[in-house]
Protein backbone atom coordinates (compact mmCIF):
# COMPACT_ATOMS: atom_id res chain seq x y z
CA UNK A 1 0.00 0.00 0.00
CA UNK A 2 1.19 3.58 -0.66
CA UNK A 3 0.13 6.63 1.00
CA UNK A 4 1.11 10.53 -0.19
CA UNK A 5 3.02 12.28 2.47
CA UNK A 6 3.39 15.58 0.24
CA UNK A 7 1.64 16.64 -3.08
CA UNK A 8 -1.78 15.14 -2.14
CA UNK A 9 -3.52 18.39 -3.39
CA UNK A 10 -1.14 18.93 -6.72
CA UNK A 11 -1.90 14.64 -7.77
CA UNK A 12 -5.88 15.59 -6.99
CA UNK A 13 -5.70 18.16 -9.09
CA UNK A 14 -3.64 16.64 -11.75
CA UNK A 15 -5.87 13.44 -11.92
CA UNK A 16 -8.96 15.87 -12.03
CA UNK A 17 -7.53 17.86 -14.63
CA UNK A 18 -7.12 14.63 -16.89
CA UNK A 19 -11.02 13.58 -15.89
CA UNK A 20 -12.01 17.06 -17.67
CA UNK A 21 -13.54 17.84 -13.81
CA UNK A 22 -11.65 21.49 -13.73
CA UNK A 23 -10.28 23.75 -16.16
CA UNK A 24 -6.87 25.73 -16.83
CA UNK A 25 -6.71 28.63 -14.86
CA UNK A 26 -7.60 32.26 -16.82
CA UNK A 27 -4.20 33.33 -16.56
CA UNK A 28 -3.19 30.77 -19.22
CA UNK A 29 -4.54 33.57 -21.76
CA UNK A 30 -1.36 34.25 -23.25
CA UNK A 31 -1.53 30.39 -24.34
CA UNK A 32 -4.91 30.50 -25.90
CA UNK A 33 -5.57 27.79 -23.58
CA UNK A 34 -7.17 29.67 -20.79
CA UNK A 35 -10.20 28.49 -19.07
CA UNK A 36 -10.10 24.95 -21.44
CA UNK A 37 -10.69 21.08 -19.79
CA UNK A 38 -8.33 18.50 -20.91
CA UNK A 39 -10.49 17.44 -23.63
CA UNK A 40 -11.10 20.24 -25.47
CA UNK A 41 -6.89 20.33 -25.84
CA UNK A 42 -5.74 20.61 -28.99
CA UNK A 43 -3.56 17.84 -29.71
CA UNK A 44 -0.16 19.52 -29.48
CA UNK A 45 -0.99 20.77 -25.94
CA UNK A 46 -2.55 17.48 -24.91
CA UNK A 47 0.11 15.78 -25.96
CA UNK A 48 2.46 17.83 -23.96
CA UNK A 49 0.07 17.15 -20.70
CA UNK A 50 0.55 13.57 -21.22
CA UNK A 51 4.25 13.38 -22.26
CA UNK A 52 5.18 15.72 -19.08
CA UNK A 53 6.69 13.50 -16.42
CA UNK A 54 6.68 13.75 -12.72
CA UNK A 55 9.17 13.10 -10.34
CA UNK A 56 8.71 11.60 -6.92
CA UNK A 57 10.85 9.74 -4.21
CA UNK A 58 9.28 6.69 -3.02
CA UNK A 59 10.33 5.65 1.00
CA UNK A 60 9.33 1.70 1.55
CA UNK A 61 9.05 0.05 4.90
CA UNK A 62 9.00 3.92 6.88
CA UNK A 63 7.36 3.95 10.34
CA UNK A 64 5.14 6.85 11.57
CA UNK A 65 7.70 8.79 12.79
CA UNK A 66 9.96 8.71 10.08
CA UNK A 67 6.72 9.59 7.68
CA UNK A 68 6.10 12.91 10.18
CA UNK A 69 10.14 13.76 9.73
CA UNK A 70 9.90 13.65 6.25
CA UNK A 71 7.18 15.69 5.59
CA UNK A 72 8.20 18.42 8.52
CA UNK A 73 11.43 18.84 5.71
CA UNK A 74 9.07 18.80 2.80
CA UNK A 75 7.15 21.77 4.50
CA UNK A 76 10.04 23.45 5.10
CA UNK A 77 10.43 25.72 2.07
CA UNK A 78 11.87 25.04 -1.24
CA UNK A 79 13.93 22.24 -1.88
CA UNK A 80 17.11 21.79 -3.84
CA UNK A 81 16.47 19.58 -7.34
CA UNK A 82 18.15 16.84 -8.12
CA UNK A 83 20.57 19.25 -10.17
CA UNK A 84 21.24 21.77 -7.77
CA UNK A 85 22.19 19.68 -4.70
CA UNK A 86 24.49 17.68 -7.23
CA UNK A 87 26.04 20.90 -8.28
CA UNK A 88 26.45 21.42 -4.11
CA UNK A 89 28.91 18.04 -4.11
CA UNK A 90 32.45 19.07 -4.89
CA UNK A 91 34.71 17.04 -7.22
CA UNK A 92 36.02 15.57 -10.03
CA UNK A 93 32.65 13.84 -10.77
CA UNK A 94 30.47 17.11 -10.07
CA UNK A 95 33.45 19.01 -12.77
CA UNK A 96 32.92 16.86 -15.38
CA UNK A 97 29.23 16.60 -15.20
CA UNK A 98 29.78 20.08 -15.43
CA UNK A 99 31.84 20.06 -18.54
CA UNK A 100 29.53 17.51 -20.45
CA UNK A 101 26.44 19.02 -19.66
CA UNK A 102 27.93 22.27 -21.66
CA UNK A 103 28.64 19.94 -25.10
CA UNK A 104 26.58 21.22 -28.03
CA UNK A 105 24.21 18.51 -27.70
CA UNK A 106 22.86 20.26 -24.24
CA UNK A 107 23.46 24.10 -25.17
CA UNK A 108 21.60 23.83 -28.89
CA UNK A 109 20.11 20.43 -29.89
CA UNK A 110 18.43 19.59 -26.81
CA UNK A 111 14.62 20.91 -26.77
CA UNK A 112 13.93 21.21 -22.74
CA UNK A 113 15.47 24.33 -21.20
CA UNK A 114 18.02 24.13 -18.79
CA UNK A 115 16.01 25.58 -16.24
CA UNK A 116 17.09 24.39 -12.58
CA UNK A 117 19.72 22.55 -14.11
CA UNK A 118 18.19 20.18 -16.42
CA UNK A 119 20.69 19.63 -19.02
CA UNK A 120 23.82 18.78 -15.47
CA UNK A 121 20.95 16.45 -14.35
CA UNK A 122 20.95 14.08 -17.99
CA UNK A 123 24.64 14.13 -17.96
CA UNK A 124 24.58 13.07 -14.35
CA UNK A 125 22.15 10.52 -14.90
CA UNK A 126 24.29 9.19 -18.29
CA UNK A 127 27.25 9.35 -16.51
CA UNK A 128 25.79 6.90 -13.30
CA UNK A 129 25.10 4.51 -15.79
CA UNK A 130 28.20 4.95 -18.18
CA UNK A 131 30.74 4.73 -15.61
CA UNK A 132 28.64 3.35 -12.15
CA UNK A 133 27.11 0.36 -14.35
CA UNK A 134 22.72 0.25 -14.91
CA UNK A 135 20.88 1.20 -11.97
CA UNK A 136 18.60 3.52 -10.41
CA UNK A 137 19.08 7.49 -11.42
CA UNK A 138 17.23 9.28 -8.79
CA UNK A 139 18.83 11.97 -7.17
CA UNK A 140 20.22 9.67 -3.57
CA UNK A 141 21.69 7.53 -6.29
CA UNK A 142 23.21 10.66 -8.19
CA UNK A 143 24.43 11.88 -4.89
CA UNK A 144 26.06 9.03 -3.88
CA UNK A 145 27.80 8.40 -7.23
CA UNK A 146 28.74 11.79 -7.06
CA UNK A 147 30.28 11.54 -3.50
CA UNK A 148 32.14 7.90 -4.05
CA UNK A 149 33.40 9.67 -7.34
CA UNK A 150 34.60 13.24 -6.24
CA UNK A 151 38.41 12.18 -6.23
CA UNK A 152 38.29 10.55 -9.37
CA UNK A 153 39.69 11.71 -12.88
CA UNK A 154 38.14 11.06 -15.73
CA UNK A 155 38.42 7.19 -16.59
CA UNK A 156 37.72 5.31 -19.97
CA UNK A 157 34.47 5.14 -19.25
CA UNK A 158 33.95 8.48 -18.56
CA UNK A 159 35.93 9.53 -21.84
CA UNK A 160 33.82 7.34 -24.08
CA UNK A 161 31.11 9.09 -22.79
CA UNK A 162 32.02 12.16 -23.55
CA UNK A 163 32.75 10.92 -27.46
CA UNK A 164 29.49 9.72 -27.40
CA UNK A 165 27.78 13.24 -26.45
CA UNK A 166 29.92 14.93 -28.88
CA UNK A 167 28.82 12.83 -31.20
CA UNK A 168 25.14 12.94 -30.68
CA UNK A 169 25.69 16.42 -30.78
CA UNK A 170 26.44 16.32 -34.30
CA UNK A 171 23.44 13.76 -35.18
CA UNK A 172 21.17 16.67 -35.01
CA UNK A 173 21.03 19.82 -37.20
CA UNK A 174 19.72 21.91 -34.49
CA UNK A 175 17.27 21.77 -30.91
CA UNK A 176 15.36 18.77 -31.89
CA UNK A 177 11.64 17.31 -31.04
CA UNK A 178 13.34 14.06 -30.31
CA UNK A 179 15.32 15.44 -27.10
CA UNK A 180 12.53 16.53 -25.76
CA UNK A 181 12.50 15.67 -22.22
CA UNK A 182 15.46 14.23 -20.44
CA UNK A 183 13.13 10.63 -20.33
CA UNK A 184 14.03 9.93 -24.11
CA UNK A 185 17.71 11.88 -24.09
CA UNK A 186 19.16 9.88 -21.14
CA UNK A 187 18.46 6.74 -22.75
CA UNK A 188 19.51 7.67 -26.33
CA UNK A 189 22.78 8.48 -24.56
CA UNK A 190 23.13 5.54 -22.71
CA UNK A 191 22.19 2.90 -25.81
CA UNK A 192 24.53 4.83 -28.46
CA UNK A 193 27.48 4.02 -25.33
CA UNK A 194 26.43 1.21 -25.31
CA UNK A 195 26.80 -0.16 -29.00
CA UNK A 196 29.87 2.24 -29.48
CA UNK A 197 32.82 -0.34 -28.64
CA UNK A 198 30.71 -3.02 -31.02
CA UNK A 199 29.86 -0.61 -33.75
CA UNK A 200 31.22 2.37 -35.91
CA UNK A 201 29.30 5.71 -35.30
CA UNK A 202 31.63 7.64 -37.27
CA UNK A 203 29.51 8.33 -40.69
CA UNK A 204 26.27 6.66 -39.34
CA UNK A 205 24.94 10.06 -38.16
CA UNK A 206 21.81 10.26 -40.69
CA UNK A 207 20.92 6.55 -40.28
CA UNK A 208 20.54 7.21 -36.34
CA UNK A 209 19.15 9.86 -36.93
CA UNK A 210 16.37 8.37 -38.88
CA UNK A 211 15.92 5.74 -36.65
CA UNK A 212 15.49 7.67 -33.88
CA UNK A 213 12.98 9.54 -36.14
CA UNK A 214 10.67 6.43 -36.53
CA UNK A 215 11.03 5.79 -33.01
CA UNK A 216 9.89 9.15 -32.21
CA UNK A 217 6.59 8.91 -34.75
CA UNK A 218 5.45 5.91 -32.86
CA UNK A 219 6.26 7.42 -29.13
CA UNK A 220 4.12 10.34 -30.92
CA UNK A 221 1.72 8.56 -32.43
CA UNK A 222 -0.58 5.70 -30.91
CA UNK A 223 1.96 2.70 -32.05
CA UNK A 224 1.11 0.04 -29.78
CA UNK A 225 4.86 -0.94 -30.44
CA UNK A 226 5.89 1.69 -28.09
CA UNK A 227 3.16 1.29 -25.60
CA UNK A 228 5.47 0.15 -22.79
CA UNK A 229 8.11 2.52 -23.68
CA UNK A 230 4.90 5.43 -22.75
CA UNK A 231 4.47 3.72 -20.00
CA UNK A 232 7.68 3.83 -18.44
CA UNK A 233 8.39 7.12 -19.75
CA UNK A 234 5.45 8.31 -17.73
CA UNK A 235 6.06 6.55 -14.34
CA UNK A 236 9.35 6.34 -12.25
CA UNK A 237 11.30 7.66 -15.00
CA UNK A 238 14.63 8.11 -13.08
CA UNK A 239 14.27 4.27 -11.65
CA UNK A 240 16.41 1.51 -12.83
CA UNK A 241 12.84 -0.98 -14.22
CA UNK A 242 11.52 2.24 -16.28
CA UNK A 243 15.07 2.82 -17.74
CA UNK A 244 15.44 -0.74 -18.94
CA UNK A 245 12.63 -0.64 -21.02
CA UNK A 246 13.39 2.81 -22.52
CA UNK A 247 17.05 1.06 -22.92
CA UNK A 248 15.64 -1.92 -24.91
CA UNK A 249 13.34 0.85 -26.91
CA UNK A 250 15.86 2.67 -28.19
CA UNK A 251 18.39 -0.56 -29.08
CA UNK A 252 15.41 -1.99 -30.58
CA UNK A 253 14.70 1.26 -32.70
CA UNK A 254 18.40 1.23 -33.56
CA UNK A 255 18.45 -2.26 -34.62
CA UNK A 256 15.54 -2.10 -36.79
CA UNK A 257 15.99 1.12 -38.89
CA UNK A 258 19.74 1.42 -38.51
CA UNK A 259 20.27 -2.09 -39.13
CA UNK A 260 23.74 -2.00 -41.14
CA UNK A 261 26.01 0.05 -38.51
CA UNK A 262 29.46 -1.06 -39.24
CA UNK A 263 30.92 -3.49 -37.08
CA UNK A 264 34.24 -2.31 -34.87
CA UNK A 265 36.85 -4.39 -35.90
CA UNK A 266 37.49 -6.42 -32.37
CA UNK A 267 40.89 -6.51 -32.61
CA UNK A 268 42.60 -3.60 -31.24
CA UNK A 269 46.06 -4.33 -30.64
CA UNK A 270 48.53 -5.47 -33.31
CA UNK A 271 50.48 -8.91 -33.10
CA UNK A 272 53.94 -9.08 -32.36
CA UNK A 273 54.61 -10.08 -35.83
CA UNK A 274 52.48 -7.36 -37.44
CA UNK A 275 54.27 -5.03 -35.39
CA UNK A 276 57.47 -6.34 -36.39
CA UNK A 277 56.17 -6.06 -40.15
CA UNK A 278 55.02 -2.41 -39.72
CA UNK A 279 58.50 -1.07 -37.86
CA UNK A 280 60.33 -3.11 -41.28
CA UNK A 281 58.13 -1.33 -43.56
CA UNK A 282 58.10 2.13 -41.96
CA UNK A 283 61.98 1.19 -41.87
CA UNK A 284 62.12 1.74 -38.14
CA UNK A 285 61.57 5.55 -38.18
CA UNK A 286 58.35 7.71 -36.52
CA UNK A 287 56.38 8.85 -39.19
CA UNK A 288 55.01 11.66 -37.68
CA UNK A 289 55.25 14.56 -39.71
CA UNK A 290 59.28 16.51 -39.35
CA UNK A 291 60.31 13.57 -36.84
CA UNK A 292 61.80 11.02 -38.46
CA UNK A 293 63.16 9.80 -34.64
CA UNK A 294 64.61 6.12 -35.24
CA UNK A 295 62.59 3.75 -32.74
CA UNK A 296 63.12 0.53 -31.62
CA UNK A 297 60.88 -2.85 -31.29
CA UNK A 298 60.94 -2.62 -27.71
CA UNK A 299 59.99 1.20 -27.42
CA UNK A 300 57.88 2.14 -30.91
CA UNK A 301 54.01 2.17 -30.92
CA UNK A 302 52.25 0.85 -33.91
CA UNK A 303 49.10 3.55 -34.69
CA UNK A 304 46.34 3.18 -36.05
CA UNK A 305 46.21 5.91 -39.19
CA UNK A 306 42.37 6.20 -38.24
CA UNK A 307 41.88 5.88 -35.08
CA UNK A 308 40.16 2.04 -33.70
CA UNK A 309 37.69 4.43 -32.06
CA UNK A 310 36.51 5.97 -35.37
CA UNK A 311 36.80 2.72 -36.96
CA UNK A 312 40.25 2.43 -38.20
CA UNK A 313 40.57 -1.36 -38.85
CA UNK A 314 43.49 -3.08 -37.28
CA UNK A 315 45.40 -3.81 -40.26
CA UNK A 316 49.19 -3.49 -42.05
CA UNK A 317 47.64 -0.87 -44.38
CA UNK A 318 46.16 1.62 -41.49
CA UNK A 319 49.38 1.57 -39.49
CA UNK A 320 52.34 3.51 -38.90
CA UNK A 321 55.52 3.58 -36.76
CA UNK A 322 55.03 6.42 -34.30
CA UNK A 323 58.06 7.27 -31.19
CA UNK A 324 56.27 7.90 -27.69
CA UNK A 325 56.28 11.51 -27.59
CA UNK A 326 54.38 11.64 -31.07
CA UNK A 327 52.18 8.53 -30.35
CA UNK A 328 51.04 10.71 -26.87
CA UNK A 329 50.18 14.17 -29.24
CA UNK A 330 48.50 12.16 -31.07
CA UNK A 331 45.88 10.74 -28.41
CA UNK A 332 45.50 13.69 -26.48
CA UNK A 333 45.06 15.69 -29.68
ZN1 LIG B 1 58.13 11.17 -33.58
Amino acid sequence: MREVIDGQQRLAAIVNFFDNEISLPKSSANLGLAGRTFNTLPTKASDRFEEYSLDFSVISDADDSEVRTMFLRLQMGVRLNAAEELNAVAGGMRNYVNTVSALTLFSSRAAFSDARGAHRQVAAQSARLAIAGFGDVRKKDLLEFFASHANCSPDAKAKLLRQVIEWLGTVFDERDPFLRNRGQTVPAIYAIYSLWPDAVFAGQESAVKAAFRHLDEEIVGDGPEVADYRLALAHSSDQKRSLEVRHHTMLDAIARWAPKLPRRDAQRLFSPEERAAILYRDGGLCQAKGCGLAVDFASFHADHVVAWTKGGATVLANAQVLCAVHNLAKGSS
